[in-house]
């Protein structure tokens, strides 16, 4: 007699990192049980997939949900409601915007019972790290952040300062101490100083000379070089210029324990395309020339490159308005749109899977995420590749709802995402696996 599972997922397309292959995925307790060919076995439930893509549950590990304290820029029962329409299953949210910012144990616990409350896919939570606040390190390890943040240069709001480079060394060295690991938003604030051009005005493109290419590459040779010193494992946030992750990938070469994200709007967007879509369009690092945007796609597509996240970071509509682009507020909303963006830019569907899910978890952790095999999460994506369309303002769920991708093609049609084997409805906060 065949034995009893919850739900199976019939004669979808399953997709991993490594192969697409059609089959039937039984999931039983929230995980999946097995992966195959007509599988002989009675379900509680079942899902015709026939003529759907299954893919692992995307996991967004760079999104500002702000809450608690700016739930006026986003809320996370919208931030989580926009991913799992866009087929995301788990996000990681940042220290930043949200008040008070993510830098001790209390906050910690603010931010986690809000995400409790309100989340409707799975989460896990970034530290910060700012000047002062060193000696915290240890507790939101033990608390079960999956690691820390940290800007090199200001952040855009005061209440979560750059690092300077005394706390960013003894920052690292006692994240290293507790296997735990660094983003930093790399962009040195020197060089930025140095190409303010007053004469240049305050417009779109004076604003991108100020933040140009050199800012970054400083950066990265700086957090690397500290990296190397300490031990510590480090992650290079939105990187914007081929030149970036080329630094990322040489110090790899050399034993250092380095990764680099980057994010579709520097997968899509030039310097112009800022002027094109104004206000809503800043953020930085800023758009690049198209060198940078067709290399960083070449990487993305050769596996150089792991890992695409969004960088949703949303705020009120009249913050992207204006004429001074130094003032506007620096951030994209789009944590909607990733997959479906990277599909209807011909990302094959394996890699689809690696950049947006399993490698993500890989590198950061997320125990039982990230796969279609037996033993992880069933958090599944059924997509119906057949649909294409633009990314449409009356489809955005977030809270503002606008984005810089509106009217961008997207293909992909969601049909049904799953949590653990069940409609989004209730997210689960996921620890990080323990290091040594
Ligand atoms: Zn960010």
């Amino acid at each position: 007699m065949a034995s009893t599972v919850d739900l199976i997922v019939r004669g979808g397309r399953v997709v991993t990192s490594t192969s697409d292959v059609v089959a039937d995925v039984a999931i039983t307790d929230g995980r999946i049980s097995e992966v195959g060919p007509r599988l002989d076995l009675d379900a509680s439930d079942e899902v015709d997939a026939s003529g759907l893509h299954v893919f692992p549950g995307g996991i967004d590990s760079h999104v500002h949900f702000n809450e608690p304290g700016r739930s006026e820029w986003e809320t996370i029962a919208c931030g989580s409601a926009a991913l799992a329409a866009g087929g995301y299953t788990c996000y990681v949210d940042m220290p930043l915007n949200n008040l008070p910012v993510t830098v001790d144990a209390d906050a910690f616990d603010q931010k986690l019972a809000a995400a409790e409350k309100s989340a409707i896919v799975d989460f896990s939570i970034w530290g910060g790290l700012v000047p002062g606040n060193v000696d915290a390190v240890d507790e939101l390890v033990d608390r079960g952040v999956l690691g820390f943040k940290a800007f090199m240069c200001p952040s855009g709001i005061d209440e979560f300062p750059a690092c300077d480079s005394i706390t960013l060394r003894e920052g690292m060295a006692r994240i290293a101490r507790r296997g735990s690991i660094l983003l930093v938003h790399a962009e040195d604030p020197v060089v930025v100083e140095q190409h303010v051009d007053p004469l240049a005005g305050r417009g779109p493109i004076a604003f991108i000379r100020s933040r140009p290419p050199e800012a970054e590459l400083a950066a990265i040779a700086h957090a690397i070089e500290l990296a190397a010193e300490t031990g510590c494992r480090l992650h290079i946030v939105h990187v914007s210029t081929v030149g970036g992750m080329e630094m990322v990938r040489s110090a790899q070469g050399r034993g250092v324990d380095v990764s680099g994200e980057t994010c579709p709007h520097y997968l899509l967007y030039v310097e112009d395309d800022l002027q094109r879509l104004g206000g809503v369009g800043k953020c930085f690092p800023p758009f690049r020339t198209a060198g940078d945007r067709d290399g960083l796609w070449r990487l993305v597509v050769s596996g150089g490159l792991p890992m695409v996240v969004s960088d949703h970071s949303p705020s009120t509509s009249d913050l992207k308005e204006g004429d001074d682009y130094f003032q506007i507020w620096g951030g994209l909303s789009g944590c909607q749109s990733t997959r479906q963006l990277l599909l209807a830019k011909s990302l094959g569907v394996r890699k689809l899977a690696a950049v947006t899910a399993t490698n993500v978890a890989r590198r950061f952790g997320l125990p039982g995420k990230g796969e279609v095999a037996p033993g992880y999460d069933a958090d599944l994506w059924l997509a119906d590749l057949s649909h294409t369309d633009v990314v449409r303002r009356e489809d955005l769920l977030y809270e503002n709802r606008f984005s810089a991708h509106e009217g961008q093609p997207i293909r992909g049609r969601t049909v049904m995402t799953l949590v653990r084997g069940k409609a989004p409805e209730k997210g689960r906060f996921i620890r990080p696996v323990a290091r040594s």
